[in-house]
């Protein structure tokens, strides 16, 4: 079979011109995926004056139509999950179960968004003039630009072309360049369903071409998801242009396990909250912080649970975990499981991968005992490693917890009422969760963090009208 070849593509014009790029299998490095064309960064202006351009004819579509199109791209991106799915598992690694989930993930946050936008409301104040109506109107804020990471490469693409889309803006996606594959079947699939090709843009590239579009005067909002460097980079761009902000960005997720769990319970949501997707979520968990009374035991099970864990190729049923994305990230990760074997923490490791061919595998690993100022306890990793810290009470794990300056998602482990209002006051996270685990969010919520992990308001649930819609207020006097 040979590999798919994908472009950009600028309304209905595809981009043939630029660097080609081999697309590997990380579970079978030897096999290409795709190839694909990178487009160059000046092709940043052609590409806002097309999506500016088309935002006119799109805000005016009957809104009716517009949600009917979205349905449509709900529909049709659930007929083709099979095929987006074996995509995301042969392009990023994830296990086919997963890479379903997230592109129903993907189909509900389309039907959520065709259905929220009819509900999009505007104020009515009273004046204190006579004969005077005052009213506060919502309107799309013109072109969007979408830049997503490799981690989730269709379902947060769909989060933010959804809305934008909704709410009557044209959008710009740069999807990550490790995974142009996936996000290209999601788009050409949204565009199968109506939305017109001008409306919504592909630019396939790397880092190059995302800051020549953040930084493109005519970009009226960024809305981001990836690493904290690129974030802060990204921000320093819209402080230029002037661009509505919204970034998601990393986290280090803690959960805190207390004497009264249920340590099987506990044990299991800590493996699967660190070790499913590889570790690869914003919102895994990869630091435990465990009281003593239930240690002993907690640990047992979590050296179970761990041992259970198989790694290998992501089409195969019994594999929960697939291989790490790219060789970088791989290489990242052996570093820190580097060091942790230096300072001698016990381990426990899952077994050998099972494949036959050559990938980014990288099998999960749990750490005992970590300082709570080592790397491990401090980084996000971003790979199937876990570090448990030993902690006298709530109080502690709290105050360790909250040190970090992320504050994306946290949970706890416990069945004292009290234990659990203190974790819901006090944890600094934007996502606390109490006996579940940290990853797993739902559609029609709210999602994103406190402190560094999260900028401006947030891109799902009814929220998002406050970043793809802008207020304007009339007074009329007749
Ligand atoms: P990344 O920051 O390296 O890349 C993300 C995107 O930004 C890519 O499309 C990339 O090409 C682009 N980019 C790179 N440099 C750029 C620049 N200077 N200007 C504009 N765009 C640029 O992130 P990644 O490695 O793809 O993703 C992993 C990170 O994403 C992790 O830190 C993870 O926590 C975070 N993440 C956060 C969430 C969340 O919702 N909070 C969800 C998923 C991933």
């Amino acid at each position: 079979m040979t590999a798919p070849h994908i472009r950009s593509r600028i309304a209905n014009e595809w981009l043939e011109h630029g660097h080609i790029h081999e697309i590997r299998n990380p579970a079978d490095i030897g096999e290409t995926v795709a190839t694909a064309v990178f487009a160059e960064p000046l092709e940043a202006d052609r590409a806002v004056r097309t999506a500016r351009s088309a935002f006119d004819f799109w805000r005016r579509m009957p809104l009716m139509q517009r949600t009917h199109i979205l349905f449509s791209a709900s529909r049709l991106i659930a007929e083709h999950s099979q095929s987006i799915a074996r995509a995301i598992s042969r392009e990023q690694g994830k296990v086919l179960p997963e890479a379903m989930g997230e592109v129903q993930r993907a189909s509900d946050i389309f039907a959520y968004f065709a259905g929220e936008v009819l509900r999009m409301r505007g104020e009515h104040y009273p004046s204190t003039r006579p004969n005077t109506e005052i009213e506060v109107v919502r309107e799309p804020v013109g072109v969007v630009l979408a830049i997503t990471p490799w981690n989730f490469p269709v379902a947060i693409p769909a989060t933010k072309i959804a809305a934008a889309l909704a709410y009557g803006n044209s959008v710009i996606l740069k999807p990550s360049e490790v995974t142009p594959l996936s996000t290209s079947l999601l788009v050409e699939t949204v565009v199968a369903a109506g939305v017109p090709e001008s409306v919504l843009t592909l630019l396939i590239g790397g880092g190059q071409l995302g800051a020549s579009l953040a930084r493109h005067p005519g970009i009226d909002a960024i809305s981001f998801t990836g690493s904290i460097e690129t974030g802060r980079s990204i921000r320093r761009a819209a402080a230029e242009t002037e661009a509505e902000l919204q970034l998601e960005l990393g986290g280090k997720n803690a959960w805190v396990v207390l004497d009264d769990a249920d340590p099987a319970l506990a044990a299991r949501i800590a493996a699967e909250s660190a070790f499913l997707g590889s570790g690869q979520r914003c919102t895994a968990s990869s630091i435990v912080l465990v009281t003593p009374g239930i240690r002993t035991t907690f640990l047992e099970h979590l050296r179970e649970e761990v041992t259970r864990f198989i790694t290998g190729d992501p089409l195969d049923p019994e594999v929960r975990i697939g291989p790490l994305v790219s060789a970088a990230q791989r290489d990242k990760v052996e570093t820190y499981l580097q060091q942790a074997r230096v300072a001698g923490y016990r381990m426990t490791t899952g077994p050998a991968p099972r494949s036959s061919h050559a990938g980014y595998f990288v099998v999960p690993h749990m750490f005992e005992s970590v300082d709570p100022e080592d790397t491990l306890a401090t980084d996000e990793i971003f790979g199937p490693v876990l570090a448990t810290l030993d902690v006298p009470d709530l109080e502690t794990a709290l105050m360790i917890a909250n040190r970090s300056p992320y504050g994306l998602s946290a949970g706890i482990c416990t069945r004292s009422l009290a234990a659990v209002q203190k974790f819901k006051r006090e944890m600094e996270a934007g996502i606390v969760t109490v006996n579940l685990p940290t990853a797993g969010s739902e559609p029609h919520v709210p999602f994103g963090g406190v402190k560094q992990s999260s900028h401006g308001p947030r891109e799902i649930s009814s929220h998002a009208a406050s970043f793809f819609t802008r207020t304007r207020t009339i007074y009329t006097s007749v």
